[in-house]
């Protein structure tokens, strides 16, 4: 090479020397197979089927109800209409108990349906409602608890069902981060009235966009499937309430390919957590897991003692191109009810990152990450 010099372009050069390959974002979507993919698009192509709980939509159903171990799940357009349809079906009104630490959806949803959120503070280990602070949020104008298996999590699912019965209360657990949690006999989906999930890309199960509820009511089910398509049910009679909630043919597409896969995915983020757990040699606080369930490994969450160190932290992984993630931040009650005050929500929110955790992602990567943070702790 004699070139070089006067016509090289410097940014090109830059650009080459600064490989994309070394760039960790928290996650990375899963792709399948591309043949694979192809292969089902090819009979959507033949079928002309394209949406309206098609054969691909309905063998994902059947498929994820049988691998989840769940009698009645319906398929929807993402995790966010997932708890819409979830409120109006159970006719929830006035005050609903949930977390104020969560994604904005959980919250959002509430306020969209002109329902009022009510924050109870979480407890700082699980970091999950504390059944607790629940009873005493109550009031004579809650109709429901909205609880979140945050991080896959599993809620005190048997003080929450407790706490519920006894004051006529419903249960939607937000359960976007749970695919798959089991207890020792049953899903975790069998507790409340009805669980959601989010098959967004970023999640470990996705379907591009998507979402789902799990009923333990056949009833319900059976509404609910008349809800997403407009009211219109089984018979054309068309309900007084509907919407259009319904999962594309080519979304559940993606959903086929990626459940082919789901426990070799499970089984590289086992280890990568397990790796990660290793090189902390417990010098962070992590989330403490409800032992009744399973793990799913689909976040690692790592908590720093205060602002300044997760500042610290933020910014020297930033600096290498490793970008965690602050979830969730802000707690959702500054936004949402800025006049309640959650203290363990908000100072979780202030000290949380969730680290790199993806298929794909090395033994390597994992240990330029934990480096960085022994490095930026030994300074404080
Ligand atoms: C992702 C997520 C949602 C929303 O799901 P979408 O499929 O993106 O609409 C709801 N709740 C929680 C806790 C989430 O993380």
């Amino acid at each position: 090479m004699y070139l070089l010099e006067n016509n090289v372009d410097q940014s090109k050069v830059l650009r080459t020397t600064t490989p994309n390959e070394s760039v960790l974002n928290v996650t990375k979507s899963y792709l399948p197979n591309k043949k694979k993919y192809q292969a089902y698009i090819d009979r959507i192509f033949d079928s002309h089927s394209l949406t309206n709980r098609g054969p691909l939509s309905q063998e994902l159903e059947l498929r994820l109800a049988e691998y989840l171990g769940v009698k009645h799940l319906l398929l929807v357009s993402n995790g966010t209409m997932a708890l819409h349809v979830a409120y109006r079906l159970l006719g929830l009104r006035g005050e609903v108990i949930t977390s104020p630490f969560s994604f904005a959806a959980t919250s959002s949803s509430l306020v969209w349906e002109k329902l009022k959120p009510i924050y109870t503070d979480i407890c700082s280990k699980s970091f999950n409602l504390n059944p607790r602070n629940i009873v005493s949020s109550i009031t004579e104008r809650t109709s429901a608890i909205v609880p979140v298996h945050v991080f896959g999590n599993a809620c005190a699912v048997d003080d929450i069902s407790q706490i519920a019965k006894e004051h006529g209360l419903k249960v939607i657990y937000d359960a976007a981060h749970a695919f798959n949690v089991r207890g020792t006999s049953k899903s975790l989906f069998e507790y409340g009235d009805i669980s959601t999930l989010s098959l967004h890309a970023t999640k470990m199960f996705h379907t591009v966009e998507g979402g789902a509820l799990v009923f333990n009511d056949a009833d319900l089910y059976e509404q609910a499937k008349a809800l997403i398509n407009f009211g219109i049910d089984s018979t054309g009679t068309i309900a007084p309430l509907g919407i259009n909630a319904k999962m594309s043919e080519f979304h559940a597409a993606m959903g086929l390919c990626v459940l082919d896969d789901i426990d070799i995915i499970t089984e590289q983020r086992k280890k990568l957590v397990t790796q990660y757990r290793i090189n902390f040699g417990g010098r962070l606080q992590l989330q403490l897991r409800n032992s009744d369930f399973t793990d799913n490994y689909a976040y690692l969450p790592v908590v720093f003692p205060n602002v300044v160190i997760r500042q610290a932290v933020e910014s020297a992984l930033g600096a290498e191109s490793i970008n965690p993630r602050r979830y969730f931040s802000p707690s959702l009650n500054e936004v949402y009810a800025p006049y309640q005050s959650m203290p363990n929500s908000q100072s979780l929110s202030e000290r949380v990152l969730c680290l790199p955790l993806y298929p794909g992602l090395s033994k390597i990567d994992v240990l330029r990450v934990t480096n960085i943070i022994h490095r930026t702790l030994d300074r404080f």
